[in-house]
């Protein structure tokens, strides 16, 4: 199964994408998770990247179909995957759909997962990462926290807060989703590849209609 998860930074998507590769074996792709980890690890795209990341703007279009790019070619994501966090415009939606006609993958579903932006800023105020794992959790919402306070569940690192989860980043992360990456839902309306769902409620429910929409049982 191929999918594509759509929607604003803190509505989610990441937690879902996790858990429904964990239940599914598919590959989990966050173009986000690849930038930081390029970020962290100093290289050429990460040198680039930054920048952009830090004030809340997307990477250049470029720069990351580029990247997925080098992702399809490899032939990991054969086994099915989840592409968590690209397309984002409708450039990378077009280079995307000609780099899996070329290389005759077909996808079955865009899933936009739908929270409202006052939602999103309490929610994105509590979010932390695990800087080892990039487990992800959030103190504001029930069913996403830590099990003990501040430390990641499965490797026990200190939870930091991301730079762009600052609330001024937030702000004009939000306003770069609704100009950018809004009109790529409508792009997969169009395409009749459109699945939306409401995800201001606590993470299992959430799953629990990502399960129904996608057919697959609980
Ligand atoms: P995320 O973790 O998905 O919220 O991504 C964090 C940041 O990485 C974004 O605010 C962008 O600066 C950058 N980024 C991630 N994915 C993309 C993308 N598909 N296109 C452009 N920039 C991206």
């Amino acid at each position: 199964m191929n999918l594509i998860f759509l929607g604003p930074p803190g509505s989610g998507k990441g937690t879902q994408a996790a858990k429904l590769s964990d239940k599914l074996g598919l590959i989990h792709l966050s173009t986000g998770d690849l930038l930081r980890e390029a970020v962290k690890d100093r290289t050429e795209l990460g040198k680039q990247a930054q920048e952009f990341m830090q004030k809340g703007e997307l990477v250049p279009d470029a720069l990351i179909v580029g990247l997925i790019q080098d992702k399809i070619n490899s032939g990991k994501l054969s086994k099915g995957f989840i592409l968590d966090g690209f397309p984002r415009t409708i450039p990378q939606a077009e280079s995307l759909k000609s780099m899996l006609v070329e290389s005759g993958v077909t996808w079955d579903k865009a899933i936009c997962f739908n929270v409202d932006d006052n939602a999103i800023v309490t929610r994105m105020a509590g979010r932390r990462l695990c800087p080892t794992c990039q487990a992800t959790y959030n103190v504001n919402v029930a069913g996403a926290m830590p099990k003990v306070e501040g430390k990641c569940d499965n490797d026990g690192a200190a939870l930091t807060i991301r730079d762009d989860d600052k609330e001024e980043v937030v702000t004009h992360r939000l306003s770069v989703y609704h100009t950018q990456t809004k009109p790529i839902v409508d792009f997969y309306k169009q395409e009749s590849l459109l699945v939306e769902i409401d995800a201001d409620t606590n993470p299992d429910d959430v799953f629990n209609s990502l399960l129904d929409e996608i057919q697959v049982a609980k």
